[in-house]
This record gives structure tokens, C-alpha cells and sequence, in this order.
């Protein structure tokens, strides 16, 4: 159904960079839900803003040495996208996980943007990372990456030029430690990354600003269908931070939430997941999710992380990676009676499962829409930085609920605008878009 401009746009990403999967498959997705809006407005071709918003702005990519505690060196190699700054400052996240690579970044760089756009915040986009794993590393291991990392990093950003977060294998501690080396080579203590250690300048609720954001945007979804979370028996993907955060809002809001996983498998405790215990095995001893089976007999895990989607519940959560959720598993959700799904993770659901979601006409909440309260809270660290002041947990929350509000609010009214009423992922990406293009125009090629 595309037009011809969106198909020789879609034909140069992929000629230009080969064999970069996630990142066709993220400009195809984007570009084809744009088909209304680029029939009506033809000084987007025009103006070659396909062309342009397609291009990164700038990407680096560098050499990361570091010793481990062997003695022997290691090398890793960084990424930082710095996509789109017709917004302001390029903002997303630093992933550290073995899979990264320029199509990963890209990917997440590119959905960044539109991600970014629909906050309402003044925040381009960007995306990085390394294939360093900090699984099973020790502290000073992670250290020693985390400096050798930003030894590189920190000549191209700044608190307004490009501010990095948390993604993958990116916490507290791995902000932490770059922010330190950062501090430390500039001698400039400001608000360059986000998602800080709470002594230090970083915000409350950034932690659990996504999972419970995408709880907030998941229950606007209800709404719609005069139905909300409480009473819902829930399943979510991961057991990381989003994963932990919309637990625990999923539960405080009423539901019960039955399944949580890992990369290597998922736990099913049919009571209701003990958030404490799984808080405690993840975020304190950084063990496997396996190991819940253990202190709570009743539950089961089963290796294997896809059978997650073959339990039956009304809402599922996606909040682990990248095509985590394949057409056959968006088929088992929909006839075992799921009524909505809102994506924690970015791009978790495969094309087909999109198609298999909106052909159903379940709710369905994309990434970009659905977790963008990581980010959103993320810039509102920004601006408790520049202020040089601190709000409380209820504010940043309480600002937090309003997007989430106004996100949903803002692509429910594009999709209806451009004849595709209820399907949110055209709404969304066209709603990102339009702001980001009209200001593309305004600041001239
Ligand atoms: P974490 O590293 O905290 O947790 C990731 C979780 O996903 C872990 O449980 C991990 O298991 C699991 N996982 C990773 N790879 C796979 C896989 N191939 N199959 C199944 N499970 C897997 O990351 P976050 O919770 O921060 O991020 C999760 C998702 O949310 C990502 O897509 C991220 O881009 C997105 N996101 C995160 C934001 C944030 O603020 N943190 C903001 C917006 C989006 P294991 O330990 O075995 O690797």
C-alpha cells in the first residue's frame, strides 16, 4: 500500500546499509504508516525530508580497551547514533548486551526520534552502545569498560548536545561509573547523562518511569474500551527495569501479574508474582529468574523464553528486546483472549504479530508510544538539572501520568485524523513525525 517516494526511500536504507535487519525492518515499519500524511503534503518530498530524516546525523564508532581481572586486555567496540537534532539535545539510551551492532543502534536511534517527538519535550534523537556483556563481570570489570567507554564518549556529548541514559545491561551502576569518568576528564559537573544515582542528580521515578509508564498508557487503552487494569491478569516478558516497574504498577493498580523471564526462560506462579523476591534476585544479587522456583514452590519455570505468550491472560506486556513476539505467539495471546498488549520493549513485536494484533482489534500500544515515560522522565531529570533542584517522587510521577496521558491522547487523534481510527502505531508514528518534519522545514535543509 506504500506510495512510490516511501518505496525508494525504504530501497536506498537497505542498498546503503546492508544486512542491517532491525534497522529496515524499523524504517519500513515507520515510512509505510506515513503513507496518508505524505499524499497530503507533498513538500515532504519535496523537501527531501525521507531522504534526510532517514540519514543519521552523525554516527561514532570506537575502539574500547579495557583490562579484566585476569590481567588480560579486552576489546570492545562502542556505537553512539546521534540521529535527529531538530528537537533538541540527541537523547537515548546506552545499551550494553553481546548482540549489539550498527543495525541494533540504528534501529533504536531512528525509533528514538518519533519516541522523543510524541513526549512533547524539547529531545532529539540518539541511540549507543557496546557488545560488552556485564553479565557475570565484576564490579571493577564494569568499571574499568565503563571508563575506558567514556574516554571516547565524552568529546561528543555534552548536557546540550547529546544526553545519554540507561537501555540493556545499562543500570545505576553503569551511569554511575560514566558519569564519574566523565566528571572527571571535563571537569564539569552537569546533567550529561540521565538516569543518575539519586545523590548525585539523578530523579526520583526515573527508575520506574517506564514500566509504570507503560502501565499508565496501557490502562488509557482500556479506557477506550470502558475496561481498566485492575482485575487483569497480566503477563510481561524480562525481569529487568521495565519489566520489575510495570510489575509493580500493573499490581498496585489491581491486577495480578502471573509471568515474568529472562533470555534463558520464564517463571508462571499462578498466586501472583512476589515483586520483593524477584527485586531482590535481579536488582540486588543479579541472579536468573530460574532461581525464583527455588524460594517459591508453587511457581514453575519452564526453559525457553517464548512459551511466556502461550499463558493465557487479558494483557500482555512485552518488556525484554527486539522481536521478542512472533506472529504464531500474537496468535495463541489473541485466541486465549488477550484484549490488549502495550509494548515496555522497543520493537518486541515482529511485523507479524503487529498485523495479527491490529487484524484482531485488540488494543495495541506500540514502543514508541508505550515506554516513552522512560525518556519523558528523563527529561524532566534534565530540567530538575538545569534548575538545580529536585522534585518529589508525586510530582515526577504525577508529570509523568499526563504524558503518558497525552501521548495516548495524541496518536488515538492521528490515527483517527488520517482514516485509520484505533490503530495506534499509525497514530504514533505519525503524530512523532509531523512534529519533527515541520521542524525540519522551519531550520532549512
Ligand atoms: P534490562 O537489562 O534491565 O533487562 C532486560 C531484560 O530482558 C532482562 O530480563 C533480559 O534477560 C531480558 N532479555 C534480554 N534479551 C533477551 C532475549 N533475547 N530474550 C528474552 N529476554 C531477553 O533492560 P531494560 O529493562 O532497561 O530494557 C528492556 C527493554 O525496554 C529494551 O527493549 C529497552 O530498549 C526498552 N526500553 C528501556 C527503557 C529504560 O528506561 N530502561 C526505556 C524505553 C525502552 P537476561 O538477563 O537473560 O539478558
Amino acid at each position: 500500500m506504500s506510495n512510490q517516494y516511501v518505496s525508494r526511500v525504504v530501497e536506498t536504507v537497505k542498498k546503503r546499509y546492508p544486512g542491517e535487519a532491525e534497522f529496515h525492518q524499523a524504517v519500513a515499519e515507520v515510512l509505510e504508516s506515513l503513507t496518508p500524511v505524505i499524499e497530503k503534503n507533498k513538500v515532504i518530498e519535496e523537501l527531501g525530508i525521507l531522504e534526510r530524516i532517514t540519514e543519521p546525523e552523525r554516527q561514532i564508532i570506537f575502539r574500547v580497551p579495557w583490562v579484566d581481572d585476569a590481567g588480560k586486555v579486552q576489546v570492545n567496540r562502542g556505537l553512539r547514533v546521534q540521529y535527529n537534532s531538530a528537537l533538541g539535545p540527541y537523547k537515548g539510551g546506552i545499551r550494553f548486551h553481546p548482540s549489539v551492532n550498527t543495525s541494533i543502534i540504528k534501529f533504536l536511534g531512528f525509533e528514538q526520534i518519533f519516541k522523543n517527538s510524541l513526549t512533547g519535550l524539547m529531545m532529539g534523537g540518539g541511540k549507543g552502545g557496546a557488545d560488552f556483556d556485564p553479565k557475570g563481570k565484576s564490579d571493577n570489570e564494569v568499571m574499568r569498560f565503563c571508563q575506558s567507554f567514556m574516554t571516547e564518549l565524552y568529546r561528543h556529548i555534552d548536557a546540550d548536545t547529546d544526553v545519554p541514559a540507561g537501555d540493556i545491561g545499562v543500570g545505576g551502576r553503569e551511569i554511575g561509573f560514566m558519569f564519574g569518568q566523565y566528571k572527571r576528564i571535563k571537569n564539569i559537573f552537569h546533567g550529561v547523562l540521565t538516569g543518575k544515582g539519586l545523590l548525585y542528580g539523578g530523579s526520583l521515578a526515573r527508575t520506574e518511569a517506564t514500566g509504570y509508564g507503560t502501565v499508565y498508557f496501557c490502562n488509557e487503552m482500556l479506557k477506550d474500551r470502558q475496561s481498566c487494569i485492575e482485575g487483569k491478569k497480566v503477563v510481561i516478558s524480562g525481569s529487568g527495569n521495565v519489566a520489575i516497574y510495570a510489575t509493580e504498577k500493573a499490581m498496585s493498580l489491581g491486577a495480578k501479574v502471573v509471568a515474568l523471564s529472562d533470555s534463558s526462560g520464564y517463571i508462571y506462579d499462578a498466586e501472583g508474582i512476589k515483586l520483593d523476591l524477584v527485586k531482590r534476585l535481579k536488582e540486588i544479587e543479579r541472579k536468573r529468574i530460574s532461581e525464583y522456583v527455588k524460594e517459591v514452590k508453587s511457581a514453575k519455570y519452564t526453559e525457553g523464553c517464548s512459551g511466556i505468550w502461550t499463558i493465557p491472560c487479558d494483557i500482555a506486556l512485552p518488556c525484554a528486546t527486539q522481536n521478542e513476539l512472533d506472529g504464531n505467539s500474537a496468535q495463541t495471546l489473541v485466541k486465549n483472549g488477550c484484549i490488549a498488549v502495550a509494548e515496555g520493549a522497543n520493537m518486541p513485536s515482529t511485523p507479524d504479530a503487529v498485523k495479527v494484533f491490529l487484524d484482531a482489534k485488540i488494543s495495541f500500544g506500540p514502543g514508541k508510544a508505550a515506554n516513552a515515560g522512560g525518556v519523558a522522565t528523563s527529561g524532566l531529570e534534565m530540567a530538575q538539572n538545569s534548575q538545580r533542584l529536585s522534585w518529589t517522587f508525586d510530582e515526577v510521577d504525577a508529570k509523568l501520568h499526563q504524558i503518558m496521558v497525552n501521548i495516548h491522547a495524541t496518536a488515538k487523534n492521528a490515527a483517527e485524523e488520517y482514516n485509520t481510527p484505533g490503530n495506534l502505531v499509525n497514530g504514533a508514528n505519525i503524530a512523532g513525525f509531523l512534529k519533527v518534519a515541520n521542524t525540519m522545514m522551519l531550520h532549512g535543509v
